[in-house]
């Protein structure tokens, strides 16, 4: 029953998959994307629908007590080398077996799976104790949460749990490591390149410091689901005022994953804590994000992006499976994501919790050529559907 109801939907899904593939929507730039998805969600007859202030597009059915979300951000990044693909990446190619472009798997895929599994459990009656949100959610790509810090703060919703349908090749995905965007910045004292003696070179400290990083990384703790706590410097800056000179500054910024466990003050004290970076007065920081939403919304955020898992043993992470398994006969891979999501806000900071399933694969994300098995794409529709028979039947926690 719940299969023929998708069947019957999935190539209007592919079309509106194609449709919004067509639009580029870069991080900042999603306005006639989120215009398009109004437009489906009206033609789906959803009973309401919302664009907050920052521009994020909910849409809402059903009217129960209990409240969950799928979220799905609808913002891509963008192509890369143009030479490095072999069809057009705006264009929404489609053939028997895949549907073709940027955001195919990363993550139009897994929205449009979702704003449709949603509509078909209206039709069938499926949705009665639940009030379900579908989030097309913005600037995922260049500041992970920041769109669902909003949601939470300003109190769009306020959902028991959500379902982030991030690529997991139909996978049931529990958690993910955290991760920070930190600078440390060394100052010295410029003099002419013929006499370094009379200076103090900025670059030679920061040399010591990047050794010690290194050595740190391979220091940092590992858990068993999550994998290990990582760091890596990924830029380097310097000031001197001439070829000839002693540089006077120098700073690096550092690409930190954390496993369970570490947090951003653990993070930051363990750099301040190394002989090199104190013995150089150097100064770490983190980097905020403040890039403007497309509605012109400025929120000033550290780049801070905290470490989440749920239990497998939660009632939700056992309902997804359950769906899953209704629908395809088969236990689905519970596992994590290596890239970050909105469960960073969703779940980390704000406790809420959030279960992964999704169409696509996470090795598409962000990578030329990018595509997504349509198959998959009914897939996560009937499991969608399915988990929300299925909590309408499950007690809580
Ligand atoms: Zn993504």
């Amino acid at each position: 029953m719940i299969h023929g109801g998708v069947e019957s939907i999935s190539k209007e899904a592919y079309d509106c998959l194609r449709q919004l593939i067509e639009i580029p929507s870069m991080s900042g730039e999603e306005a006639k994307v989120i215009d398009q998805i109004k437009r489906v969600m009206t033609k789906l007859e959803y009973d309401e629908i919302i664009i907050d202030g920052m521009g994020n597009i909910l849409g809402r059915m059903g009217n129960g007590e209990r409240v969950m979300a799928f979220d799905g951000h609808i913002d891509t990044v963008d192509v890369g080398a143009p030479e490095n693909w072999t069809f057009e990446p705006f264009k929404g190619k489609e053939d028997p077996e895949h549907i073709y472009g940027r955001g195919a798997s990363d993550q139009t895929g897994g929205f449009v799976s979702a704003l449709y599994a949603v509509y078909v459990a209206k039709k069938l009656n499926l949705i009665k104790n639940w009030t379900v949100w579908v989030v097309g959610s913005i600037q995922e790509e260049d500041c992970d949460g920041l769109c669902w810090q909003y949601i939470l703060k300003e109190k769009i919703i306020k959902p028991e749990f959500v379902v982030l349908t991030e690529p997991t090749s139909l996978g049931v995905y529990r958690g993910q490591r955290g991760r920070m965007e930190i600078q440390i910045s060394v100052t010295g004292k410029s003099a002419h390149g013929s006499a370094p003696e009379r200076g103090d070179n900025a670059i030679y400290k920061m040399a010591k410091i990047a050794n010690a990083l290194e050595t740190l990384n391979m220091r940092l703790p590992a858990d068993p689901f999550l994998g290990k706590g990582t760091l890596v410097v990924s830029e380097i800056f310097y000031t001197s005022p001439s070829r000839c000179a002693v540089a006077d500054s120098c700073t690096v910024s550092i690409d930190r994953r954390l496993t369970k466990g570490e947090t951003e003050q653990s993070a930051i004290a363990e750099i301040e804590g190394l002989p090199e970076v104190s013995s150089t007065s150097a100064k770490v920081s983190m980097y905020h994000y403040n890039k403007p939403s497309y509605k012109g919304l400025k929120q000033d955020v550290p780049c801070y992006f905290p470490t989440w898992t749920i239990e497998e043993t939660s009632w939700i992470v056992k309902a997804m499976e359950r769906a899953h398994e209704k629908q395809h006969g088969s236990k689905p891979i519970t596992d994590k994501w290596t890239f970050s999501t909105n469960g960073v806000a969703i779940m980390g900071m704000y406790g809420i919790p959030c279960v992964g399933y999704g169409p696509g694969d996470e090795s598409e994300a962000h990578a030329p050529d990018e595509k997504i098995r349509k198959l998959d794409l009914n897939k996560a529709m009937a499991t969608y559907v399915a988990l929300l028979a299925e909590i309408e039947e499950a007690k809580d926690v």
